[in-house]
């Protein structure tokens, strides 16, 4: 196949959103990724903390994202604490569809404002 008849590679929707081509509420971006509101928020605050490089899945991720990955953990506590929920939250990673992930553009759930059962993870 030539290279002119290989498929474009798809923009995952939050590519998309990151470009701006679709609209999101956006709560914090730097040059390595943005936060935004969930459309379809899981708790009273929902955000996801998305890296601008489009990794599908966190089992995709390399050494080379090892950066990327450990800024993402960083800026999880201080969105956190912006949006006032440091003391409690939740960091939810979906990896696959079996997991719930339907958009395979990694990205972090943050999840506050409600009481989380100890016994354990679903919510
Ligand atoms: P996951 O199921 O882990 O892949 O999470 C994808 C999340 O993206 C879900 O919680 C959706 O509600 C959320 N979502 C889907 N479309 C949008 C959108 N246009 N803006 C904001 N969040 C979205």
């Amino acid at each position: 196949m030539s290279e002119e008849t290989l498929p474009m590679s798809e923009e995952t929707l939050f590519t998309k959103i990151i470009n701006g081509d679709i609209p999101a509420e956006r709560i914090y971006e730097d040059e390595v990724c943005i936060c935004i509101k969930d459309i379809s928020p899981q708790a009273p605050t929902h955000v996801l903390l998305i890296p601008r490089k489009p990794i599908p899945r966190l089992a995709d991720a390399t050494a080379e994202d090892q950066v990327i990955l450990g800024h993402l953990m960083v800026k999880a506590g201080e969105i956190a604490r912006l949006l006032g929920v440091d003391e409690a939250f939740r960091l939810v990673v979906n990896n696959g569809a079996d997991a719930g992930q339907t958009v395979f553009h990694l990205h972090l759930h943050i999840l506050g404002n409600k009481t989380f059962s100890e016994q354990g993870l679903g919510l």
